[in-house]
């Protein structure tokens, strides 16, 4: 059987147990959780193996606790152990620690306008397998297009067991783009969805195909999961990440996580009024951001009927297109002028669409930001382009099961008798 076992502890009460040590009331066991959490993400994040020595000295437990903390995570295989090197502290020959690859996954899942897909990362934080099918899901029947992803995601899984006999479901995560609420989906206007609950047929199907992930899923909104996918290629903690989509979304990314606010709810820059008495938005509202700069408004202003269509036509010169990207650049300086002036981060990465057409929307882009942002004359925004994987939320929900195990690891542990 390839599926994890969940552990007699679930993710969130790990979590409540780290919370009730960090208010002083630790019990032996929430300790023993926080501290494997401890040694896991020092691994994890090393950039190169380190060692039972380093990670003592970078966590400040004792290296005989690291040491018996190492062995459980390497029991269950959560941590890989090379072969020893010489030239470790005192002259003993150090084991180089990583995540271990080939175990544990998680499978992200993404129902987009265009596109689902699904994504298997391992605990190295690595793409296993990738898989993204095209379609229409403008005012889809949810029912069809969730049992279209869990067919996805079951192939995603079957070709990553494949190359991984022994590998183990840690959790899914499905990203929407909308307003999550927990296991609930309030509203994805640009699908047509509100008020859903989209995990348990994903479940159903998932344990109907031999992949019961237990308890261990979860929503969250594509563009904090897309984030989570430039935080990882970037060598930057700070930064507003502004997903391009046929809506768009953004993450605010600061001290390396994503900001989603008190219910999981911010982010929505597409929805910031860029003119009031605009065009009416799907969400109800006149003027968005998105009714400028969403990858339909630009076609529909520009006169074609696709991205390459439309970079063919900004090559040419074509003066419709080039003044719909100056518009949506227009549009875009506003919104994000507004969130820089809020927020104080120093950086914009644009994806999607909006990296496409980077090099036609950058001069308007930045030289509004420029006079727009108050801080701009001392320190101006630095604005980039970022190309993803063609599904980067699914990656990023992926990335995201990672997350948990990395903060809760006792919980894809077995129980101690
Ligand atoms: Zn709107």
């Amino acid at each position: 059987m390839s599926i994890a076992k969940p552990a007699s502890i679930s993710a969130t009460a790990a979590l409540s147990a780290a919370a009730r040590s960090a208010s002083g009331a630790a019990t032996q066991a929430s300790l023993r959780e926080r501290n494997l959490a401890l040694v896991l993400t020092q691994v994890a994040s090393s950039e190169s193996p380190t060692s039972r020595a380093d990670v003592a000295a970078l966590t400040g437990l004792t290296r005989s606790t690291v040491s018996r903390l190492v062995d459980e995570l390497v029991a269950a295989a959560l941590v890989d152990e090379g072969d020893p090197v010489t030239g470790g502290q005192r002259g003993r020959p150090a084991v180089p620690l990583r995540p271990a690859s080939g175990t544990l996954v998680g499978l992200g899942l993404e129902v987009n306008v265009w596109h689902v897909a699904a994504s298997v990362v391992d605990l190295r934080g690595q793409s296993v397998s990738n898989r993204i099918v095209e379609g229409d899901f403008v005012d889809s029947d949810p029912a069809r297009v969730l049992a279209q992803l869990a067919q996805v995601g079951i192939a995603c899984l079957e070709e990553a067991r494949a190359a991984l006999p022994q590998l183990s479901l840690a959790g899914v995560q499905l990203a929407l783009p909308g307003l999550v609420d927990g296991a609930t989906l309030l509203r994805a206007p640009n699908l047509g969805w509100h008020d859903l609950q989209p995990l348990p047929p994903i479940r159903q199907a998932l344990a109907a195909a031999g992949w019961d992930p237990g308890g261990y899923l979860w929503t969250a909104n594509e563009a904090d999961c897309a984030a989570l996918t430039v935080l990882q290629g970037s060598r930057h903690d700070d930064l507003l990440y502004v997903s391009g989509e046929v809506g768009i979304g953004s993450a605010a990314i600061v001290g390396g996580q994503v900001m989603t606010g008190r219910h999981g709810w911010a982010g929505e820059l597409g929805h910031v009024c860029v003119n009031d008495g605009g065009p009416l938005c799907g969400c109800g509202s006149h003027g968005c951001l998105e009714v400028y700069a969403g990858r339909r408004a630009i076609l529909e202003k520009a006169g074609v009927d696709s991205l390459d269509a439309l970079v063919a036509a900004l090559r040419s010169g074509d003066a419709r297109a080039l003044g719909a990207v100056e518009s949506a650049g227009h549009a875009l300086a506003i919104a994000v002028s507004a969130a820089l002036n809020l927020l104080d981060l120093p950086r914009v990465v644009l994806g999607g669409h909006l990296a496409v057409v980077f090099d036609w929307l950058r001069p308007t882009l930045t030289s509004e930001l420029n006079s727009r942002v108050l801080s701009a004359p001392f320190s101006p925004p630095e604005v980039s382009a970022v190309s993803l994987d063609p599904a980067p939320a699914a990656v990023g929900a992926a990335l995201a099961v990672r997350q948990r195990v990395l903060a809760a690891p006792a919980s894809w542990m077995p129980a101690r008798g």
